[in-house]
């Protein structure tokens, strides 16, 4: 099985029927890169970088922060790289994150609570910090930035804001960098109902389904007392992503799937039919989910 699966590894994602979806990995190291170039990834769909700051004992510089974020760009070597913004809360923390800068509280709803952009655009120079590791990033390769747990349009104006400041100070400086494009993840269902006025702001859009489906279902994505209220394939939950989609499309801004149901092989023609470009998966899945594709008429 294995060995039928490699040799996926160079081919193209496309339906039989001549649909191009564009396979990508979701990493939280620069190991995983490894791992998703080894798999055939065609870029990175997801760098969730918030492992960077959970698995250190301090706060990462912009230095460290930019020699991260460059090596994994360096080894994709041209294919593309979409690095979220940190998505930590008080459910995702270090015992360092109760001091400077973040002064993270004990919640007693971390998942409704000061998480994703609220913190960042809370948190201003930490943010600061962060976007101009990833600016400075972007001038070894394609280089895109994703925001979290976007709820509104002024949300993602203030981050967009935010990065034209850095940019024009890093100009100032004469600190080479790289144009980078500006998503929003649409990973609550306010989001989505608003994705027609995002779309008008946004370079791209990625569906984050697992928060998407806890908010929509109002179930705890970690709570297993409740998992069977946890129906991934939930009507409300296919309407928003088609939706959203939809608006996508109409403006004319790519769209990709990047949480869990990416991988889920019995939606992958839904996504394909409703005219998704990008599925973003973890390493592993992106061979057979390439054979998947392959095999769609
Ligand atoms: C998601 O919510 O679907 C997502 C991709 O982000 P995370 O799983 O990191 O919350
Ligand atoms: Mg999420």
């Amino acid at each position: 099985r294995i060995r039928l699966l490699t040799e996926y590894k160079d081919q193209e994602t496309v339906t039989k029927s001549g649909r191009r979806v564009r396979l990508c990995a979701n990493v939280g190291s620069v190991s995983d890169v490894a791992g998703a170039l080894q798999n055939g990834a065609e870029g990175i769909g997801l760098f969730r970088s918030e492992y960077l700051f959970l698995e250190a004992d301090h706060c990462p510089t912009e230095e460290e922060q930019f020699q991260t974020y460059r090596l994994a760009v360096e080894m994709m070597a041209g294919k593309p790289v979409v690095i979220r913004t940190i998505d930590i809360g008080a459910d995702k923390r270090a015992p360092y994150m109760e001091g400077e800068p973040f002064h993270l509280e004990q919640e007693t709803n971390p998942a409704m609570g000061l998480r994703g952009i609220r913190l960042s655009l809370e948190k201003e120079e930490l943010f600061k910090t962060q976007l101009r590791a990833i600016l400075r990033a972007g001038a070894y390769g394609e280089v895109s930035i994703l925001y979290p747990l976007i709820t509104s349009v002024e949300e993602f104006k203030r981050a967009k804001a935010l990065l034209k400041e850095v940019e024009e100070e890093l100009a100032d400086f004469g600190i080479p960098c790289g144009k980078v494009r500006q998503g929003v993840m649409i990973e609550t269902p306010a989001a989505a109902v608003l994705s027609d006025l995002l779309a008008a702001e946004a370079e791209f859009f990625s569906i984050g389904t697992n928060d998407l489906s806890q908010y929509t279902m109002a179930v705890d994505r970690e709570n297993p007392r409740t998992e069977e209220y946890f129906d991934s394939h939930h009507p409300a939950l296919l309407r928003l992503i088609e939706y959203t989609v939809k608006n996508a499309r109409a403006a004319g801004i790519p769209v990709g799937i990047c949480g869990d149901l990416g991988s889920d092989e019995s939606l992958t023609e839904f996504f394909v039919k409703v005219g998704v470009d990008e599925l973003s998966v973890p390493p592993s899945r992106v061979l057979p989910l390439r054979e998947k594709i392959r095999n769609i008429d």
